[in-house]
């Protein structure tokens, strides 16, 4: 199943180029976001239950409604720092995500499906990371990699937009919209082995990043059990699992484009830089060496 959430705090369920609002599944008043409070009842709901209401529901056409982050206010963003070997290359560092564990960006760093990524300086270096990202289902602690994936809600794409420099990661990748999110989360069972993924990246029309998850170093079974020893995880958080070698550099004026096996859409987003200014920090010329840009 496709869900989505979209306008002012609907959830709906997505068939084809047809939106149909699920809302009424999940009262009103609760605290959280509707998608938050659907995957916290998701085990007591009948499947059934979810096609009747969404057989119901009047559908909207995807193109009239505008899609929010899925989960538009997780507790928290766990993301891997370097965790596929042609990455660790072409970033030139001796150290990937079994020496760094991982590291933590800001929920409000979201951005919609269709939205605009804003640079905020004009003096240094951005660039476009695409990742798997997995949707936490369940409250969850000290889990086994083999406990890990019944945890999992379901699978999305996110965008792990980063400054380059020597400042701390959960600096460089927590600017407001450096986490485009979506288009739409699709349950575990429907999304297929999360280790047999093809990701896909474009910039400007340029593909940058073509790869598969069977090349993680940490896989999502992994990565979600090291997560849950650290930190206790809560419904609807995210975990972004790295982003293969392909990175490089952004402009205002580029289109960012996803595309996930088993996602059914792609997640795309603009570049602008409305409001640059100079970088008030000076970690322009420290930290790792990115790719040149070709
Ligand atoms: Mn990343």
């Amino acid at each position: 199943m496709r869900l989505a959430t979209f306008g002012d705090d609907r959830i709906g369920v997505v068939h084809g180029d047809a939106v149909h609002d699920v809302s009424a599944l999940v009262d009103d008043g609760g605290s959280g976001s509707r998608m938050r409070r659907l995957i916290e009842a998701w085990p007591t709901l009948d499947s059934t239950a979810v096609s009747a209401a969404a057989d119901r529901s009047s559908p909207a056409r995807l193109a009239d409604i505008e899609l929010q982050p899925p989960v538009p206010d997780p507790t928290k963003i766990i993301a891997a720092p370097v965790n596929y070997a042609d990455h660790q290359s072409e970033m030139n560092v001796d150290a990937h995500v079994s020496a760094l564990g991982f590291f933590l960006k800001a929920p409000s760093s979201l951005l919609r499906p269709g939205g605009t990524i804003q640079l905020p300086y004009d003096d240094r270096r951005f660039d476009q990371e695409g990742e798997l990202a997995c949707i936490i289902g369940r409250r969850a602690r000290s889990l086994t990699p083999a406990e890990a994936l019944d945890h999992v809600f379901g699978y999305t794409g996110l965008m792990d937009i980063t400054m380059r420099g020597g400042e701390d990661r959960s600096t460089r990748k927590s600017f407001e919209t450096f986490t485009p999110l979506g288009p739409w989360i699709v349950t575990a069972d429907e999304f297929g082995a999360p280790g047999e993924v093809d990701l896909e990246c474009w910039v400007g029309g340029e593909q940058r990043q073509k790869a598969n998850t069977r090349n993680l170093i940490w896989d999502v079974a992994q990565l979600v059990s090291y997560a849950s020893s650290v930190t206790t995880l809560h419904p609807g958080d995210v975990i972004a699992t790295g982003t293969p070698a392909g990175v490089g550099p952004l402009a205002a004026g580029d289109t960012v484009v996803l595309n996930l096996s088993g996602l059914g859409g792609r997640l795309e987003v603009d570049v602008r830089a409305d409001a640059a200014v100079p970088s008030p920090t000076t970690g322009k010329d420290r930290g790792p060496v990115p790719p040149p840009a070709r």
